[in-house]
């Protein structure tokens, strides 16, 4: 029998919450959420996703940013705890759990444990961003192949040589790089890629204050500065050339 399997009585269910509308949610998601006696959830999701746990201790674990592996370790305790007393743990996770949200080290340390786990995808926010700008990622003739990839590197971890990431096909989302736009293109265009690669910055994708920046790589930095802070992602390829701001987009965004 492996450590810590004896006592624990729950399941711990690594949920998507979607990229951030409320009903953006699977139905399983939903459904676990109605059931869950406690629901560590993350920083961005939405309190109407948290409301259908009405039943459920809600606890905030997520940081938007300056993680620390300390703080994740917490977390990882936190649910073989909460799996020793309660019998549906519910860790909420904006868009799909499986894509840069730490889940592997969570149940890597639930198996250690002896917890069982369940993991319930979510729309991740790249699919929330296409969805807004009615832009298919993998648009025929342009578009055989996507990278998700992010630029930042937790602390302790070895660098990555994230560009040849991005660049290695037709479309690329960027999480998490918004801040560091000069960078990117800086970074990109030293790599080889055209000053006038389309380029678009989505910001809030599926929630009210949601935005879309069309513009091109050389020109990526000047347009992240009028990024309004949300979370936001960098979108790279031809299939975005054509991509104008969506007219319901237009009438959502507060003028600042
Ligand atoms: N697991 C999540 C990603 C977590 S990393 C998923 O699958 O979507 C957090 C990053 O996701 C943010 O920094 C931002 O780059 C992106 N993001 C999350 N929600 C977003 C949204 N509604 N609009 C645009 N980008 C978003």
């Amino acid at each position: 029998m492996r450590a810590g399997g004896t006592n624990v009585r729950g399941t711990v269910y690594l949920v998507g919450a979607g990229p951030g509308a409320p009903d953006l949610l699977t139905l399983r998601a939903a459904e676990l959420l109605k059931r869950a006696d406690i629901v560590f959830h993350d920083a961005l999701v939405h309190p109407e996703t948290l409301a259908l746990a009405a039943g459920a201790e809600k606890i905030a674990v997520g940081k938007r940013c300056g993680w620390h592996s300390t703080a994740q370790r917490f977390i990882n305790k936190r649910l073989v705890d909460a799996a020793r007393i309660h019998r549906v743990v519910v860790r909420l996770k904006g868009g799909d759990p499986m894509l840069f949200g730490r889940a592997q080290e969570e149940i890597d340390t639930l198996e250690a444990a002896g917890v069982s786990c369940e993991v319930v995808p979510g729309v991740t926010a790249a699919l929330g961003a296409a969805a807004l700008v009615r832009t298919s990622l993998t648009r025929r003739g342009l578009s055989r192949s996507i990278t998700f990839v992010t630029p930042r590197a937790g602390s302790g971890e070895d660098a990555h040589d994230w560009a040849r990431s991005a660049l290695a096909a037709d479309t690329c989302v960027l999480y998490m790089g918004v801040g560091e736009a000069e960078m990117i293109a800086r970074t990109l265009m030293g790599r080889g890629a055209s000053p006038d690669l389309p380029a678009l910055i989505v910001e809030n994708a599926s929630l009210p204050g949601e935005r879309v920046l069309p513009t091109r790589l050389a020109d990526l930095a000047a347009t992240a500065a009028a990024h309004s802070g949300g979370p936001a992602l960098i979108l790279l390829g031809q299939v975005f050339a054509r991509v104008q701001v969506p007219a319901q987009t237009l009438e959502r965004m507060h003028v600042a």
